[in-house]
């Protein structure tokens, strides 16, 4: 059987320093907002472009952080439009909703899977206040049209980075990456995203030194000074065992995402199976592939099929959030490319070290396929 993600073999190749992280925590007596969670957020920032990074519990804290946090700075207020893929993981639009903030779901592009300026324009209102771009699968959204949109009209953007740590915006010779190209980003450290934990784990990057403040303050019980509570926060903190887990696999990330990038390039250049569609890549030096999604008209039958070939296969997402029963009232909105998507992706098996028998196994049987 292969397995859609070894995340076991990924983590013991690292396994001596990641016990090594573990004792030096164990051994601080320190496990809370210490030093290495500090060292973390420097080394992260470090790493995205940004001027800050603030640790927080996972990657849907993250974007609920930021929405609250620009909410307290009075950048945005209840019932403020929110535009938002309408193809991404269910966590974007809780982020929005938890807030008070109104989601409003817009189509992304067909080939890329993201949202573009295009896809902001149509669904903008005297009411929108932010776009929330999403990083789908690994590559960037259209960062550049859609940031120079939002400044003509005063959007904040805010990257749900959760897929893309370490990806550029399509272009290598900036040296940004995403979590720097917009106002602020969410990420999140969930063990099988590309820069994963072992656990829970989040961050949340930007420039802006007040909404840094803002999101550090909300996740520690809206407190910067111990005993004095600022705002009705919440307790959302990345601790020292996870930090000093994620400075390891951070000095590993590059490499991960080159041999990523070759398992891609492999499955690009030998797939040939006239009904499936190849992901579009924008630029092979931008996207970290945290998924590779094709797409096939008779998706479960391709699922079926190299199932009973031992090549086991997800699908993100089965169900659009618009068609899910916690949005019981979006029910009835008609989305029609969103949908498309989500009856026709499937993710290949993918991650760093797997083996070329492996993906040659996957080729194979995906060739084989009707
Ligand atoms: C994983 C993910 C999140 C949520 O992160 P958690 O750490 O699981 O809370 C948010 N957005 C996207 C696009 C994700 O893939």
């Amino acid at each position: 059987m292969i397995p859609f993600l070894d995340l076991k073999s990924v983590n013991m190749r690292r396994a001596a320093e990641l016990e090594n992280a573990f004792a030096r925590v164990l051994e601080s007596g320190w496990y809370i907002r210490g030093r290495e969670v500090e060292a973390f957020e420097q080394e992260f920032a470090g790493y995205c472009g940004a001027a800050h990074c603030v640790g927080v519990a996972n990657g849907l804290d993250a974007l609920v952080l930021v929405l609250r946090a620009y909410k307290q700075l009075g950048k945005l207020k209840d019932g403020d439009e929110v535009i938002v893929p309408a193809n991404t993981y269910i966590a974007t639009i809780l982020a929005i909703t938890a807030n008070n903030l109104t989601p409003v779901l817009a189509e992304p592009d067909d080939r890329t899977f993201n949202l573009d300026a295009a896809g902001v324009k149509e669904k903008m209102t005297s009411n929108t206040r932010a776009v929330m771009p999403v990083h789908l699968y690994g590559q960037t959204a259209d960062m550049a049209g859609i940031n120079a949109l939002a400044k003509d009209k005063g959007l904040l953007v805010i990257e749900d980075a959760a897929q893309a740590h370490g990806a550029h915006d399509g272009n290598n010779t900036d040296p940004r990456r995403a979590g720097s190209l917009g106002d602020a980003a969410g990420f999140s450290f969930y063990p099988g995203k590309n820069l994963g934990a072992l656990g829970d784990g989040g961050a949340v990057t930007t420039n802006d030194d007040a909404l840094a403040d803002a999101v550090r303050t909300l996740g520690n019980y809206g407190s910067r000074e111990k005993y004095v509570n600022l705002y009705q926060g919440v307790n959302s903190r990345l601790d020292e065992v996870q930090a000093a887990l994620l400075r390891v696999k951070l000095k590993y990330l590059d490499d991960e995402i080159a041999e990523r990038r070759e398992v891609a390039n492999f499955y690009l250049s030998r797939i040939h199976n006239p009904h499936i569609t190849l992901p579009l890549v924008r630029d092979p030096q931008a996207h970290v592939w945290h998924l590779f999604v094709i797409r096939h008209p008779n998706r479960d039958a391709l699922q079926k099929a190299l199932n009973q070939k031992g090549i086991q296969t997800l699908i993100h997402y089965p169900i659009p959030p618009h068609k899910q029963q916690a949005y019981a009232a979006w029910n009835g909105l008609s989305l029609p490319v969103t949908e498309r998507i989500h009856e026709q992706v499937l993710s290949l098996p993918l991650w760093p070290g797997m083996t070329e028998d492996q993906q040659s196994a996957v080729v194979e049987a995906v060739n084989h396929a009707a």
